[in-house]
């Protein structure tokens, strides 16, 4: 197989001195901590990054609420779009550059990570330029204390929320960041942003991008390091308005636990454990390759896979030696390798932690159905694995892996309470899917399962106009769509007596 050079380009970025960006200036960091880049595929150190201290961060927040507070507040919404849009095509422009970064430090196919940078990114930021000329509050028909409706003009005005502190994970770089950054510049806030530790490279040249598209100093600030101090730092942090955050259930509760102090807003964009239904009259052609890719885009990484397969008694047999012929063709690889479709996991840690979940489902009884072939040696590699004979109550049922790893479980075609007490059973509650040609039957099931969203005959069908989140310990909010924009607002109502009458 041939494994693809990275670009001269990339290279020399990698060698380079990785510095903050506060207030429109590139400074080092000042903490003692240094984090050291690893690509996953080769368990090489590629870069190292010197963290922030409480100082870096200190600036950062002063830095956004200057510019909060000067010119970024009095720009005309239009210029702000037209900032926007630059960035868009920049990020377009600079595409395979930087999806070769994704691919160094995250692990995921070139040809994914292109995809996003081309695709999915610049539409999201377009999206969100979009709206910022035409998002503003109501005029309402309302008469307050008893008076006369002539005497009354009330109104609301949608104002940016401030400071925003955005802390995102390291699953999908590029999209995180992004999604972060339109809706809350589209809004007229400011941002400090903190990517996670293992992916800092993407989001230090997506910051490049943002200075060079002209956005005021101070607008957007990167701050590197880890969670305990820079992440907690920001949750805590006096000088924020709000937390966006991107991560898992754990580290969402204590971040819901610093920024109670003095009760900044907060949302939360948390794990999952989505449910993918297929019945019996499903057309098995689409079903059966969309379950693979449901479960094991991004080698599992994905808050939204589709990790728990129910799949009707009539058919489960025919289906999982469908699905097992289909998962043959995940080959897993270096990213960097043409055909691979599943690339390492994150790092060593999350590779034995996904080995014990697949030990332990083993030992507590489910079948290993299938386990595809994986690179031996070097590189945080995990093969494919399916579990069929799997109960509701076992680990692999009910907690979020984080890797390629799909758990079955059968229903029976009379009994849909049964099979959405177990769909709903986990305390998770981000995504799902219903597949069947009896649209009755996908809209009674698809309005029962607890979710933030569930596709018919699709999975994850995420679009920068499709609101995206969580119930339960899945989330706080909204992103995507208008409502992804609204938790960036606050909403003033003024009431103006303009009569005589009261
Ligand atoms: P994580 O929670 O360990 O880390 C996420 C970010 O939080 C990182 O930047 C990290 O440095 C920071 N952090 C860690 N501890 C912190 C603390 N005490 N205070 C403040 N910040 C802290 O998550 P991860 O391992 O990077 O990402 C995987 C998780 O993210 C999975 O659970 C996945 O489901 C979830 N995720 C959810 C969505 C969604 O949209 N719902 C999308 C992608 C990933």
């Amino acid at each position: 197989m041939h494994l693809k050079p990275f670009s001269e380009v990339t290279l020399n970025f990698l060698a380079r001195d990785h510095k903050l960006f506060i207030g429109g200036k590139w400074r080092p960091g000042q903490s003692d901590r240094i984090i050291g880049v690893e690509n996953p595929a080769r368990e090489e150190i590629v870069a190292h990054v010197r963290a922030a201290s409480a100082d870096d961060l200190d600036a950062a927040v002063s830095a956004a609420r200057a510019a909060l507070d000067g010119p970024w507040s009095r720009m005309p919404p239009a210029e702000r779009a037209r900032l926007l849009f630059r960035l868009a095509d920049l990020m377009e422009r600079h595409a395979i550059k930087l999806a070769e970064l994704s691919t160094i430090e995250n692990g995921m196919p070139l040809w994914m990570a292109h995809a996003k940078m081309e695709g999915f990114c610049p539409e999201l930021i377009r999206y969100y330029a979009g709206w910022t000329t035409k998002y503003g509050g109501d005029t309402l028909p309302a008469v307050p204390i008893r008076g006369e409706a002539d005497d009354w003009t009330v109104f609301t005005l949608k104002q940016p929320v401030g400071v925003v502190g955005a802390i995102i994970p390291w699953n999908s770089p590029a999209a995180m960041i992004t999604l972060k950054t339109a809706p809350a510049l589209a809004a007229g806030c400011t941002l400090v942003m903190k990517p996670a530790e293992l992916t800092p490279l993407l989001a230090t040249r997506f910051t490049e991008l943002i200075e060079e598209a002209g956005f005021p100093s101070g607008v957007f600030n990167l701050v590197q390091g880890y969670g305990d101090d820079i992440g907690s730092g920001i949750a805590s942090h006096p000088g924020i308005d709000k937390v966006a955050f991107t991560g898992s259930t754990e580290v969402g509760k204590a971040i819901v636990r610093a920024a109670s102090n003095d009760l900044k807003k907060v949302s939360l964009e948390l794990g999952g454990k989505s449910p993918f239904i297929v019945c019996a009259d499903a057309d098995i052609d689409k079903a059966v390759p969309g379950a693979a890719a449901a479960c094991f885009f991004l080698s599992g990484q994905n808050c939204m896979a589709g990790t728990r397969l129910f799949v009707e008694e009539s058919i489960a047999d025919e289906f999982l030696s469908g699905l097992v012929e289909v998962s043959k063709n995940y080959v897993v690889g270096d990213g960097m390798q043409e055909g691979t479709l599943i690339g390492p996991v994150i790092s060593g840690k999350q590779r034995e932690r996904i080995r014990a979940f697949v030990l332990e489902a083993e030992e507590s009884g489910a079948t290993k159905l299938f386990e595809g072939d994986c690179p031996d040696g070097t590189g945080h590699f995990v093969a494919p694995t399916i579990f069929s004979d799997v109960a509701a109550d076992m680990r692999i049922a009910r907690e979020e892996v984080f890797g390629p790893v799909l758990a079955v479980q059968r229903f029976a075609q009379n009994d849909e309470a049964e099979l959405l007490a177990r769909v709903n059973g986990t305390h998770f509650a981000l995504s799902g899917s219903v597949w069947t040609r009896d649209i009755s039957r996908a809209l009674r099931l698809a309005k029962k399962i607890d979710s933030g969203q569930v596709g018919i005959n699709a999975h994850a069908a995420i679009s920068p106009e499709t609101p995206f989140g969580g119930n339960r310990q899945s989330g706080w909010g909204r992103e995507f769509g208008r409502e992804g924009l609204d938790a960036y607002f606050k909403t003033k109502a003024i009431s103006m007596n303009l009569g005589p009458h009261t």
